[in-house]
């Protein structure tokens, strides 16, 4: 019997004839295509954050904004300037990884009875997990004095993060950032689904992470706000520098003391703050 394929959507890509997307123009409108999507996406889920929780309904939400400054002259201009460059990058890399998926190089799989069911939320924690050491090891990497001012400062100019400062990175700490999820795609089997769901849950969380407004709800760190990283955790590193250098999760932060000894307090701050 022929195999399950679940994609159905993907099994009729497979069929379609696809061009060599190493010939003639095809990495560049790759590229193209990625861009678009990339920066439509970034534009999509930080507006859509930003005016939900910073317009449409800022009185609701008021009471947990993190930081009460505002924010600084040309920062969103700035960022938007940043995340288009990074777009960029990431588009690169997107269309390097689609031909070395087209030439069998990749372990991007679609039908589930190659690894099964449980493979599927296993290879998920296994993406994050590697994600999660990766940035913590390079970020702290990137703190260093002499690489932060070239690689790392653009992205601390937004001392108050913004939902448009998910993406704001200086292209170094772009190209650092693009290459890695590709080179995992070489060497850990992931099903195109679950790949998909880990884009959204990485557009989602560096959104939240950077939306200064603490939407986890009330008593949150004593449920998971101990082990994952919302708006309060980052908002610190922003602030501080030296804590809180995680992407998702906190257990990097918490084995090597790099938590922020305040969080629980600014947490519980934004808890008190919030009305009934
Ligand atoms: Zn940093
Ligand atoms: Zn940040």
């Amino acid at each position: 019997m022929a195999p399950f394929r679940v994609g159905f959507l993907f099994s009729l890509f497979y069929k379609m004839n696809l061009p060599d997307f190493t010939s003639g123009f095809w990495p560049l409108i790759l590229t193209a295509i990625f861009f678009l999507v990339i920066m439509g996406r970034y534009f999509l889920v930080a507006g859509i954050f930003y005016c939900t929780f910073y317009i449409w309904f800022r009185s609701k939400f008021e009471a947990r904004k993190i930081n009460q400054k505002n924010y600084k002259k040309g920062q969103f201009k700035k960022e938007i300037k940043y995340s288009l460059i990074s777009s960029l990058l990431f588009s690169v890399a997107g269309a390097i990884t689609v031909i070395l998926w087209q030439k069998g190089y990749t372990k991007v799989y679609t039908t589930t009875d190659l690894y099964g069911w449980w493979y599927l939320p296993l290879s998920l924690l296994i993406y994050m997990l590697l994600q999660e050491t990766y940035y913590y090891w390079l970020h702290r990497w990137m703190h260093k004095p002499v690489v932060f001012k070239l690689v790392h400062k653009v992205h601390h100019d937004s001392r108050i993060a913004s939902p448009f400062t998910a993406f704001s990175f200086h292209p170094l700490e772009g190209f650092l950032q693009a290459i890695f999820l590709p080179l995992l795609l070489l060497f850990i089997p992931i099903h195109y689904f679950v790949l998909i769901f880990l884009l959204v849950i990485m557009s989602l969380s560096s959104v939240i992470n950077h939306l200064d407004i603490e939407i986890y709800p009330k008593n949150s760190y004593n449920i998971w706000g101990k082990w994952v990283i919302g708006a309060t955790h980052h908002s610190l590193h922003h602030k501080y520098y030296k804590y809180n250098f995680g992407l998702y999760f906190t257990f990097w932060d918490r084995i090597k003391r790099t938590e922020s000894p305040g969080l629980k307090k600014a947490m519980n701050l934004a808890e008190n703050r919030q009305k009934p």
